[in-house]
């Protein structure tokens, strides 16, 4: 995709509302069934004005040996909290809502969140990082957790 249509745009307005109604920071096109490569994020804490990106096409063009711990958590997998340790700084190239393309450092928790998203593009989720034991707790986790809401 080397365009932002009015499409796209359709698209990263229904995340936005599929992540703030989770309610999530970010959100990957393919967490709602969508295989493109489009992230919507709003790292706004409560009471904060909202902040919200929108990245089409992102690609990471540069990280940082440091690494950042932060405790992740996914729409994609319910009630499953563990820290994961990830580059501290990447430098992104991706195109903004309106089309234009963005080089820019992303850091901190901002980082944490685009590494995280961009895994889900790749078919990766951040229980794919944790150890086989913890993984498999998880996994049972989760399972649960849709089992109940099933039910109810
Ligand atoms: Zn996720």
């Amino acid at each position: 995709m080397e365009k932002v249509t009015d499409e796209t745009r359709k698209l990263m307005d229904d995340m936005l509302e599929t992540m703030y109604a989770a309610p999530g920071i970010g959100l990957a096109a393919i967490q709602i069934g969508v295989p493109l490569n489009v992230i919507v994020m709003d790292l706004a804490r409560d009471g904060e004005p909202a902040q919200v990106k929108y990245f089409v096409n992102p690609e990471i063009l540069e990280d940082v040996e440091e690494l950042h711990p932060y405790q992740e958590g996914c729409l994609s997998v319910p009630e499953v909290f563990d820290t994961i340790e990830r580059p501290e700084r990447v430098k992104l190239r991706y195109l903004d809502y309106n089309g234009k393309e963005v080089i820019e450092w992303a850091e901190g928790l901002y980082a944490t969140c685009i590494q995280h998203e961009m895994d889900h593009l790749k078919g990766i989720v951040f229980i794919d990082y944790l150890s086989r034991l913890k993984r498999e707790r998880a996994v049972k986790k989760v399972a649960k957790a849709v089992k109940l809401k099933a039910a109810t």
